[in-house]
């Protein structure tokens, strides 16, 4: 179920509970599958006080983003070098992602739980859709064509671009909308695409959060 299991490398145990610090950084739990829900996923226990910010740097957005695979090994690199360099232009970046990551649950989030999209999120999003559009452009391929986002190895603000093009695609894509949820557990939030045969999911995993679920049902019961 975890597609972030199938990106570990071979031998490690896959990524459970939002992710983990690692001396290489940290390492992404990734079952939204769209990358702009997974961003939106980085926010963890969304509901909860204790809520766990998993984008602390610019560096761990890198990292995010590299598990995603929206930048190759080449790229990362080049954007950690850019962010050394300019940490206070970095933080400005981070800082947006975050933004947009919130203006994304807002209307992933609705839409999941059967509601209109709210006005003023979609309006951000459009005004973001735009600012990462101008930047498309057509690239020679057979048997069609492909597309990428023009700008300098280093620009801090590139990431913007794929997620809003995974925003986009996903929110223009009929079959991926009807598959839209929000996990059912109480502290979670986490959004993801239901890709089960029988569109029985539930759980962002069923293993964390639906365990909790079980367990807190058991109580409730025996308390009755
Ligand atoms: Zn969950």
């Amino acid at each position: 179920m975890a597609s972030g299991a199938a990106r570990m490398p071979t031998g490690e145990s896959p990524v459970k509970r939002g992710g983990r610090r690692t001396p290489q950084g940290f390492l992404f739990e990734l079952t939204g599958g769209a990358a702009c829900l997974d961003l939106v996923n980085t926010l963890d226990e969304r509901p909860l006080a204790t809520r766990r910010d998993n984008l602390e740097s610019y560096a761990d957005l890198v990292d995010w983003a590299e598990q995603s695979r929206l930048l190759s090994p080449g790229e990362a690199r080049a954007l950690r070098r850019a962010a050394a360099r300019r940490p206070a232009a970095a933080q400005r970046a981070l800082q947006q992602m975050q933004s947009l990551r919130e203006v994304l649950f807002a209307l992933f989030s609705a839409l999941a739980r059967g509601r209109p999209a709210p006005a003023g999120p979609l309006h951000s999003l459009n005004r973001s859709l735009a600012r990462a559009f101008a930047h498309l452009e057509l690239v020679p391929g057979r048997p069609r064509f492909g597309s990428s986002f023009a700008c300098e190895p280093g620009d801090l603000e590139r990431l913007h671009f794929p997620v809003m093009q995974s925003a986009y695609e996903l929110l223009t894509s009929a079959a991926d909308l009807e598959r839209l949820r929000v996990c059912a557990a109480d502290a979670c939030d986490w959004l993801f695409l239901d890709r089960s045969r029988n569109r029985s999911r539930r759980w962002c995993d069923m293993s964390v959060c639906g365990n909790r679920d079980k367990v807190k049902r058991f109580y409730h019961r025996r308390r009755e």
